[in-house]
């Protein structure tokens, strides 16, 4: 597949935690995204003018920042590592994208026991990101030494490489397996969209923004939920006061049902059964929770 620049272009992980999320997104959008062999580096989308390069995550801020790409989707804790060994550039962070969520942690052997941050002074920490860790005891006021490893930073103690690790976490097993305990937070991560600081020509612009509405239709229906139920007029104000994040609902009377109205409304945040309790308990009947599939805000 040839480079085509009259296309818009995004770069997501090719293979690793947030390849299948990152183009399963894209689907959710309306993407119709071509298969692609294991050696290809790039996927066209076929109803969109958009292709989608293929990359290791680490080398999506590069793409994005220097305009090969207009867009990438990368976890925040890459992004940021990099931001900060270029702090000239500009690259937007678009949208939080709500998958791929881990945290960046400092983690001790467990035979460790109390922590408390003053023990680093003077300490040795392995890491992937020196820089983000750098800002990390800066911002504390410790001195320690930072060793930069690419991989395997789980390692580093049992090597006598390091005292302790700063490295990421989502469940904590693989620490836990490490004989490690996590002591420190030090980023919260999850996926981002993020967009070149080069200035877009009209096309681009056009494409870009037509593809974002998209993405945050996609966020937004993740979360959101259409929900109809009955109610006697009277109980009204307390049953719009439950509905979670929904804006002006919609009410129609019920013919030959004096008194009892239908109400309509899309709720932006989770609907627990909690919170239908708690509208059959303000009054409300016949409660039914729909999922939406496509929205545009
Ligand atoms: P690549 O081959 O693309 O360089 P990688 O091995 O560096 O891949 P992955 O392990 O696939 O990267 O992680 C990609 C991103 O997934 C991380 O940068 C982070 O944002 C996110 N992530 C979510 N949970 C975790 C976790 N438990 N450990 C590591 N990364 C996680
Ligand atoms: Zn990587």
């Amino acid at each position: 597949m040839s480079f085509d620049r009259d296309r818009l272009h995004l770069a997501i992980q090719k293979s690793g935690r947030l390849a299948d999320q990152s183009r399963q997104l894209l689907k959710d959008a309306g993407l119709k995204l071509q298969q692609g062999g294991r050696n290809e580096l790039a996927a066209r989308a076929e109803n969109f003018p958009l292709d989608l390069m293929l990359v290791r995550d680490d080398d999506i801020p590069t793409f994005v920042a220097d305009g090969v790409c207009e867009l990438g989707i990368v976890g925040q804790n890459v992004l940021d590592e990099y931001a900060l060994g270029r702090p000239e550039l500009r690259i937007e962070q678009v949208a939080k994208l709500g998958f791929g969520r881990c945290s960046l942690k400092i983690a001790a052997p467990d035979s460790l026991g109390r922590f408390e941050l003053a023990m680093l002074q003077g300490q040795r920490i392995a890491t992937s990101y020196p820089r983000l860790l750098g800002r990390f005891l800066a911002d504390n006021r410790i001195a320690a030494e930072v060793v930069t490893m690419r991989g395997a930073v789980e390692l580093a103690p049992r090597l006598g490489i390091a005292g302790f690790v700063c490295d990421l976490v989502s469940t904590g097993a693989t620490l836990d397996a490490n004989g490690l305990m996590p002591v420190a937070d030090v980023f919260d991560s999850e996926a981002v969209l993020i967009r070149t600081p080069r200035p877009l020509d009209a096309a681009h612009a056009e494409k870009a923004a037509a593809l974002l509405t998209r993405i945050d239709g996609v966020i937004a229906t993740a979360e959101s939920k259409y929900i109809v139920l009955n109610a006697p007029e009277s109980a009204l104000p307390a049953i719009v006061q439950i509905l979670p994040g929904a804006e002006a609902p919609t009410v129609i009377p019920l013919i030959g049902r004096e008194g009892q109205v239908a109400v309509q409304a899309v709720c932006q945040e989770s609907v627990f059964w909690e919170t239908l309790e708690r509208l059959k308990a303000a009054g409300a009947s016949a409660i039914l929770v729909m999922p939406i599939e496509k929205m545009m805000l």
